[in-house]
Formats: structure tokens, sequence, C-alpha cells
């Protein structure tokens, strides 16, 4: 049901033609006002004179890594990329279907080209022969947005007709999966792949791939003009560099928030105005339904990559969405288990059946930990891709923090 359907890609082009999406399209930067701000002579002097190689020193020093969760250093994947025989692609995951992540379409309804040539930037870094942008549908603004900006850059010669290739996901939340996205690309079900091979090697019709998510590329643009400080400079706890927080929730003012990579959620729901008037901290998820729910007594921990893990969760796509005293963190897992259920693409049992069976467990009134133990553990070892392998942290966080909740 995920293919892509040329004859709907055509209709919302002539749509987007006629004036008559429906889509609201907010103000943003257009060509012009990004062309009138020193826009793209970064990308022109790199294809007039450029070293790929010292690019790729820039964007290493910068610590800059992929933000569409795994948080792959993006320096290190342009070699990997490169070390294949071309021809190779690129290819953007716009996908953006993790509940509570919601920072891309906030950078792309304002700054599109900053992204634009962050991805051209790349493109040329890898000798890229096509960069395919993978859309969420839900999206409607962004895709008229890039689908104008697009032709703003072919008509003004800085692309040729055809080199981006905007393409629309159909609402399916696995093909956010780089394989499964792959496979969406090639006009196929979005089933993940199994690695190896990675998709550095063997990508797009079996070519090798390089996959960034929006906000990296927005970052290449931004290091490759303003230098690595732009990330380097900011240390907090530890940490250095920047993160954008998709925080909703019982915050008082939900929204993305560009803050240092070493903030805690005290720091985050600070941002947020403090949480919502009437409403008690009580949990947090930290990064997409994957991570699960942490207790508001964990809040001293940077919100970032690798910090997480010995809290047995991870910073993902820093979709933070934040609990009060009016929440239960078991019907909070519930619902993440119902997603994972209705998302999961069925191609391996552990997942398919696992998915399933956590969600008629968790609405018993005492659950049964030690077989949901058990259930965790076959989906974390077996399943193919990371939709069932970390689909069971929710329900391993709320047995070990929220105990007085599920009883037994
Ligand atoms: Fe599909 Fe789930 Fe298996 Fe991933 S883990 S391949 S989503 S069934």
């Amino acid at each position: 049901h995920n293919h892509i359907d040329h004859a709907s890609v055509d209709k919302v082009e002539a749509a987007i033609a006629a004036g008559d999406t429906h889509a609201h399209v907010p103000d943003y930067e257009d060509y012009a006002a990004y062309i009138a701000s020193g826009g793209y002579a970064e990308l022109k002097a790199l294809r007039d004179h450029g070293d790929w190689e010292a690019v790729q020193d820039k964007v290493l020093a910068s610590g800059l890594r992929g933000l569409g969760g795994a948080g792959f250093p993006s320096g290190k994947k342009w070699g990997f990329v490169h070390g294949n025989t071309g021809p190779r692609y690129l290819a953007v995951n716009g996908d953006e279907g993790e509940p509570g992540t919601f920072k891309d379409r906030y950078y792309l309804e304002r700054t599109p080209h900053l992204f634009l040539e962050g991805m051209l930037i790349a493109a040329w870094a890898v000798e890229a022969e096509t960069c395919y942008i993978y859309m969420r549908d839900e999206y409607p603004a962004v895709l008229e947005i890039l689908a104008r900006e697009i032709k703003a850059l072919e008509d003004a010669g800085l692309v040729a007709e055809g080199y981006i290739d905007l393409r629309r996901g159909a609402g399916a939340y696995i093909c956010g999966e780089e394989s499964a996205m792959i496979e969406s690309i090639e006009g196929k079900r979005g089933l993940p792949r199994h690695r190896p091979p990675f998709v550095a090697q063997v990508g797009i019709f079996d070519r090798p791939t390089l996959v960034h998510n929006v906000e990296t590329l927005l970052w290449v643009a931004r290091v490759c003009r303003e230098g690595p400080d732009v990330l380097s400079n900011t240390q907090k706890n530890g940490r250095i560099g920047l993160r954008s927080y998709s925080v909703s929730g019982r915050v008082a003012e939900p929204g993305v928030y560009l803050l240092p990579a070493g903030s805690t959620i005290t720091d985050i729901i600070a941002a947020a105005g403090g949480m919502a008037d009437g409403h008690v901290f009580k949990a947090y998820q930290p990064g997409g339904p994957s991570s699960g729910l942490l207790p508001a007594s964990i809040n001293d921990v940077p919100l970032d990559f690798d910090t997480l893990q010995p809290l047995g969760t991870f910073i993902g796509s820093a979709a933070v969405v934040v609990l009060s005293d009016q929440d239960r963190a078991r019907d909070a897992a519930l619902n993440m288990l119902r997603f994972f259920e209705d998302e999961s693409c069925g191609q391996c049992t552990p997942c398919r059946v696992g998915c399933e069976k956590a969600v008629k467990l968790m609405q018993a009134d005492t659950w049964d930990q030690p077989l949901l133990e058990d259930l965790c553990t076959a989906m974390a070892d077996a399943s193919i891709c990371g939709l069932g392998q970390a689909a069971p942290n929710p329900i391993k966080l709320v047995m070990q923090h929220f105990k007085d909740e599920v009883g037994g």
C-alpha cells in the first residue's frame, strides 16, 4: 500500500501549478531572499574549485551526527559512500513519521534553501547522480514549498531538470526506516532490508546511496558557510554541539527548541515555558515512542546520543513528550505499542505477533511481567529492524520505573 503512485505525484504537481493545493503555505525564505543573503555562494565555490575531503574534514570537525535517529557521524558516511564505485545516489529521509517529531517540518517551512543547499553540497561531495527527497505526504505545505523552490533552482540553472526527484511517502511509518524508504523509492512495498550490506554500499537500485535526514543537511550548509564552530563551540554538561528538540505534551509552549546537546529534561521543560498550568511533571518520552518513558526523577542526564544508553533508552530524533500527574505511564506505553502494532510491516514474526501480543497483555489491570519480559527479549533479539527491536522499550521502562501502575 505504500508504493509510489506516479499518477498521484503528477496530480499534486498539477495542483501546485494551478495554485490549488489547499495547503496553507506560511511565509518562508524563498530563492530570491536566500540568494540575497549569500545563499548558494558556498555550493558554487565548491563546485568550482572545492576539495570534497576538505569539506568532509569540516563536517567531521563540527561533530555533526545524523539527526534522523541513529546518530552516525555524517562525515564518515560520506567516506563510506564515496569509497564505493559509482553511480551513486543521495536520498533524503523526510518521512518524519515518529509521533512527537516535527522539527523537519518546522525548518522546511522556514528555510527550505538552507536544506537544499546542504543537500546539494552533500550530493557534490559523493558525486550523486540524482537526489531523491522522500517527503512525508501529510506535510502539504512543505511539498508545495519544495516543488516551487526546486523549480526555482532549475530555472536558475543550479541543477539540471529532474536532478532533484521529489517523492511523496504514503503514510507508512516504516518507510522512515532507511532501507524500507529505499524499497519505496524503487516502487516496491516498504519492507526493511536485512543488513549487511548497508545502503552506503547497496542502496537505491543497488547503487551506493547516501541517506541523510533533513536537519542533518541543514547543518551541512551551515557548517560549510559558518565553519565547524557553529556546532562545536557549544558545550554543556560535557556534551558538544546543538540539538533540535521537538517538545510536546504537558508543557506551556510546545514547539521546536534549538538547545545545547547537553540539555537535560529540566532545561527542555524550562525552554518550553515550564509545565502547563495545573500539571506536575511526572514522566517523559526522551526521543520518540521507541525510546519509551523515563520518570521525572531522572532529570539530570543530558538528552544526547549515547548518554541515555545506560538507562535503556536513546535520544533518536529528539521527540520529547512530557507527561504529568494527570497521565498514566502505562497508558502512554500502551499507546506506543498500539502504534507499533499498526505500523509493523509484518515481515517478521517477533515484531508482527509480538506487538499484537504485547498490546493484549498490557490491557490487563495487573501485567503478567515475567511473560512480558520474555516477549520483550524475543522481540529485541529476533526482529529484523529497529521497529521490532526497540518496541519493547516502553514496556521494560514502565515495569522498571512505574511498578505501582502495573501491579504484580
Ligand atoms: Fe517489519 Fe517489524 Fe520486522 Fe521491522 S521488525 S521488518 S517493522 S515486522
